[in-house]
């Protein structure tokens, strides 16, 4: 029939236009990737060569307070740059199906204690609260977990820059533990929620922040191992919270 083929075309070449877009856009997004990996590693890498070139220049004539100086920070600059690229194998492993997790019995309110404590010491404009249990036991990856946890509530400080309470909360429900960051910061968009997951994603003030955009594609990542689930809800100039819901037993 002549209207069935007219009516398949229809929709081949609406699927076709669709494709032409997820691919544009995934072409976007590596250009943004591209031009921030080249970024973000040009900085520490000018520091490190800088100040490796003052030290063999001046070498056995240093004050040694100076040396020492500089030596902090090339091990910064390099720290940076470590930070950056282990995220990027982070990020290769979960696109090809590779990222593993070696569950073990842990307190998870032990491993957060501990991301409260790392993470307060960076800051004097937020106040960071942990609220639930005082033990609550399960089957997780200890460092995934500890890495997942770091990540939301530093990007609940970094998005916060009026500073502010961050909480922490964790309850139990039926076989799940469910952890939500609650922020008072600058938000999201509602029509860019969904889209915060993917790789080398950030939404508008990237120039007033730092990041590279693979936090949350990382922390899904390590969410999706341990059987779990991730997301958000945001009020644009309110803040955020970040929920994540993992399976008590996954087995071991
Ligand atoms: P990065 O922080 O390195 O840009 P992430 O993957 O951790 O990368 O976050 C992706 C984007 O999601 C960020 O650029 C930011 O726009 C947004 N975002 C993440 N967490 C928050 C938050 N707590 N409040 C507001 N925006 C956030």
């Amino acid at each position: 029939m002549l209207w069935e083929v007219a009516l398949k075309n229809t929709v081949l070449y609406d699927e076709a236009i669709k494709h032409a877009e997820e691919a544009e856009a995934d072409r976007q997004r590596l250009r943004r990737f591209l031009a921030m990996v080249a970024h973000d590693l040009r900085g520490p890498l000018t520091v490190v060569l800088g100040y490796t070139q003052v030290l063999r220049r001046q070498a056995g004539h240093m004050d040694p307070e100076a040396e020492l100086r500089a030596l902090t920070t090339i091990e910064n600059a390099a720290t940076q740059m470590q930070r950056l690229v282990v995220d990027l194998l982070d990020t290769a492993r979960i696109g090809v199906g590779h990222f593993e997790i070696h569950p073990e019995h842990i307190d998870l309110m032990t491993v957060l204690r501990f991301v409260v404590e790392e993470q307060q010491a960076t800051t004097t404009d937020h106040c960071i609260a942990l609220e639930g249990p005082e033990h609550l036991e399960g089957a997780w990856d200890h460092d995934r977990i500890s890495q997942l946890f770091t990540n939301l509530v530093s990007n609940a400080i970094k998005y916060s820059p009026r500073g502010g309470d961050i909480s922490i909360e964790v309850s139990l429900e039926d076989s799940e533990v469910v952890t939500c960051v609650r922020d008072h910061g600058m938000g999201i968009p509602p029509e860019r929620a969904s889209q915060l997951f993917l790789p080398f994603t950030r939404v508008g003030q990237e120039s007033l922040t730092k990041g590279s955009g693979l936090g949350l594609y990382i922390a899904k990542g390590i969410v999706d191992a341990h059987h779990g689930r991730i997301w958000v809800n945001s009020e644009l100039g309110r803040g955020s919270v970040f929920c994540v819901a993992l399976p008590r037993f996954y087995p071991v």
